[in-house]
């Protein structure tokens, strides 16, 4: 049989229907930014496969990695037992973190971190005597993943809300941050946004547990850049309502925003805060949820006090490696250099799609780009035009963005925003 007719007749692919399954590229193999499809046809994975392969694909020294641990352990389980990947990853991050926020657990995935990260919350809150804080915050546009409380927290109009009603938890949520980055602070707390936090604080800060937030770029639910200020007026506010605060750095982690991770442009450290996606370079699935010490400790003087989860695939040891190297490498890497030659070179070139009548916005930060439709993209229309233009791109609703592997050059920039401008042209 055919494979792509085995793939349409017993494959689902994400948010894909088996009445109207939407096309797919078969793709043979993948070196550095290049995906080789089964008729040789070649594409530049312009999405980093969705934000995790910041070098590239097929990178020999995360293969080195993987091929060493594969040989040695390729896994074991985590209770009572340790290895040295996990141990090396720990020791990798709690060096790249600000001071306190230092006790790592790991997870399978980015949406099992974000359970795990409210369930600290929850932990931390009843250890405190806070049973009635059952309940958590967050901003609109947001996108926290796919799993039950992820998905309560995902914005409730981009994200699935309408889909799953009651079978969904309660939580509350505030506007977007009003406030671009680069655009000057406004202090009046109307305008800044942080006033709607304060207010829903002063009226259910009592029963909220947490506040979570992707810090300066809302990735899925919305390809949003906002003002960092926000996360320092929240920060405080947080603090002076018992609120833990929570940041999903799952996307924006490992330099993709031009900082190493993006709560750096704001000064702010969270109590928790969860990483992965380009954690392992886009070798494995891979994610951490890291409590600061402070919340460690109030976690385990509670009741139980343990913290309870325990994955059977915890701290996999060929993805803990795979970590490993990938965080070697970017140590190594001028990955800053590399992201602000991105940039710019998306800022310059996707400007001109300003000018289209079916464009709303272009935007871009750090090795992102942006360009905001007026209508909603024709995916397959968008899928069919990747394989001639040879760049992958994978736009969702009115937006079609880029974020590239850092080893991409300069002419592998420029096929990338010539083929957006096209496809912005074309859908004018
Ligand atoms: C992708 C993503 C998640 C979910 O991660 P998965 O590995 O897909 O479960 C959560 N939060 C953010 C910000 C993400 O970009």
């Amino acid at each position: 049989m055919d494979p792509l007719a085995i793939d349409r007749t017993h494959l689902w692919h994400p948010y894909t229907s088996i009445a109207a399954p939407q096309p797919v590229h078969r793709v043979r193999e993948a070196e550095g930014i290049w995906l080789t499809l089964d008729d040789g046809t070649r594409m530049i994975d312009a999405m980093s496969s969705w934000w995790c392969a910041a070098h590239g694909h097929r990178h020999p020294r995360l293969v080195a990695a993987l091929e060493a641990q594969l040989h040695s352990l390729p896994h074991v389980m985590f209770g009572g037992l340790t290895h040295d990947a996990a141990i090396g990853l720990a020791a990798r991050l709690v060096a790249l973190l600000p001071p306190g926020l230092d006790r790592i657990f790991c997870c399978d995935s980015g949406s099992v971190s974000v359970e795990v990260a409210l369930k600290m919350a929850v932990q931390a809150q009843h250890a405190r005597g806070a049973r009635g804080r059952s309940r958590f915050a967050t901003v609109r546009g947001g996108y926290h993943g796919d799993t039950w409380s992820a998905m309560s927290l995902c914005d409730p109009v981009t994200g699935m809300h309408g889909h799953f009603g009651a079978a969904l938890a309660v939580q509350h949520f505030t506007p977007a941050p009003p406030v671009a980055f680069g655009a000057d602070w406004p202090e009046d707390p109307a305008e800044n946004g942080l006033g709607a936090v304060a207010a829903l604080f002063e009226e259910k800060g009592p029963e909220i547990a947490g506040f979570i937030l992707e810090p300066v770029v809302q990735g899925a639910g919305g390809m949003r850049f906002y003002h960092p200020a926000f996360l320092r007026g929240l920060r405080a506010l947080c603090d002076r309502h018992g609120v833990i605060l929570i940041f999903d750095e799952i996307a924006t982690g490992f330099g993709r925003t031009g900082r190493m991770f993006a709560m750096e442009h704001a000064g702010v450290t969270p109590d928790i805060l969860c990483l992965g996606k380009a954690l392992t370079g886009g070798m494995m699935s891979l994610a951490v949820t890291v409590a600061s010490t402070a919340l460690a400790a109030e976690i385990s003087a509670g009741d139980p006090g343990v913290l309870m989860h325990g994955p059977t695939f915890m701290a996999n040891p060929l993805a803990c490696a795979a970590a490993c190297a990938s965080l070697d490498l970017l140590a190594e890497a001028d990955w800053q250099g590399a992201v602000a030659r991105i940039g710019a070179q998306l800022a310059d070139e996707l400007a001109p799609a300003r000018d289209l009548p079916g464009v709303a916005d272009v935007r871009t930060l750090g090795a992102i780009g942006v360009i905001e439709m007026r209508a909603p993209l024709d995916s397959a229309r968008v899928h069919g035009f990747c394989r001639k233009a040879g760049v992958w791109l994978r736009p969702f609703g009115r937006l079609l963005y880029t974020m590239p592997p850092f080893v991409t050059g300069p002419e592998d920039v420029s096929r990338i925003t010539a083929a957006m401008v096209a496809i912005a042209r074309e859908a004018t």
